[in-house]
């Protein structure tokens, strides 16, 4: 990256004033009523700046995440699984589309949790979840997930009280054991205001290209809005843990959310410090085979052009390494004065 390009990049990072990995996260005495939904909680830059800083840090998340593939090529176990929740309107899907759309497909296991089919409901709620798990090396994203079964299952009583207490239990447990088993847990709900959502239904109503996403139960849902701000606090209170903790993201501007969640992802990859594989051959041998194979004269021209791209391939890998420690150390710069409705 020129000297320009990279102060441009560190201008962009240095909006964030309080890591989001702090910023975001529940802690004790967090109350869903104090989070303003439409604030940029640690980010202090405006709307250009964050759209620029998320698609630089989609550079670095791509190579976290194809790090990560390769790893579990060699036998590697680890994988990340990221978390949504939110309202209808949140900005579920546009995370899986702006986020995720910055990394390689292959490498993205992407599940949508919606009304339990007759098959899921003669099981534990588990029981969907862990099918849907995604594979070593890879990135999974549950758009909803079960979480569900302690928020629409309380609100609209599809659970006895005993039995949702019960869940949040077995949800801990069921969590504890993926990430003894190699996960990173990602856990993030997205925050809008009521208003918010408001106008987010009316835009669907009003354009005809949106009304397949609208759905009349929206409106049920949207009538029991404080019982459903109940069941996100109880569910906070009950399954935000060390080991998994949750993120709460104001969500109102859909910009910072994905810039929020882009940089919590890339967080999580990046503390796995995922390496790239050592192969059991060697470059050098394999390439001189290689080019014996061909005619003297492209070969030379085809060193060249590599020589030039492996310099190109070193300087990137200076910007990974940067851009990996700065992610690493983010968390060590503590501002308490910005966390997210915890009231400090
Ligand atoms: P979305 O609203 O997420 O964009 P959608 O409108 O296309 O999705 P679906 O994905 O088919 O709808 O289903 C989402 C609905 O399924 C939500 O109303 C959600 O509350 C409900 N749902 C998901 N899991 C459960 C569950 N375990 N029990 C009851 N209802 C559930």
């Amino acid at each position: 990256m020129s000297t320009k390009k990279n102060a441009e990049a560190r201008d962009r990072e240095s909006s964030w004033t309080t890591a989001p990995g702090i910023a975001l996260q529940i802690r004790a005495g967090f109350q869903i009523a104090s989070v303003a939904t439409g604030s940029t909680p640690g980010w202090h830059g405006d709307k250009k700046a964050g759209k620029a800083a998320m698609k630089e840090r989609g550079k670095l998340l791509a190579e976290l995440q194809e790090r990560l593939y390769a790893e579990a090529r060699q036998g590697g176990e680890r994988r990340v699984l990221l978390i949504v929740q939110g309202m209808d309107t949140a900005g579920k899907g546009g995370i899986c589309r702006h986020v995720l759309g910055m990394v390689d497909p292959q490498g993205v296991h992407l599940r949508s949790f919606g009304v339990p089919t007759a098959e899921e409901l003669s099981h534990d709620f588990l029981w969907r979840i862990r099918r849907a798990l995604p594979p070593a090396g890879m990135i999974g994203v549950f758009d909803r997930s079960h979480y569900e079964d302690v928020l629409v299952g309380k609100v609209d009583e599809l659970a006895t009280p005993a039995e949702i207490e019960e869940r949040y239990e077995k949800i801990n447990e069921f969590e504890r054991e993926l990430v003894d088993a190699g996960y990173t847990l990602v856990k993030v709900a997205l925050l809008i205001g009521y208003e918010e959502q408001g106008f987010r239904l009316l835009r669907r109503l009003a354009r005809r290209d949106k009304h397949w996403k609208y759905s009349p139960s929206d409106v049920a849902a949207r009538a029991q809005w404080p019982a459903y701000m109940d069941a996100y606090q109880a569910m906070f209170e009950r399954t935000s843990t060390e080991y998994a903790p949750w993120y709460a993201v104001p969500a109102d501007r859909k910009w910072f959310a994905r810039l929020a969640v882009t940089e919590l992802l890339a967080q999580a990859l990046a503390r796995l410090a995922p390496r790239w594989p050592e192969v059991r051959w060697d470059p050098r041998t394999q390439a001189a085979q290689v080019l014996a194979t061909m005619p003297r004269h492209t070969a030379q021209l085809s060193v060249e052009e590599l020589r030039a791209e492996a310099e190109d391939v070193a300087a990137e890998s200076e910007d990974y390494r940067n851009g990996v420690e700065k992610l690493i150390t983010q968390d060590a710069r503590k501002d308490a004065g910005e966390r997210v409705g915890n009231g400090q």
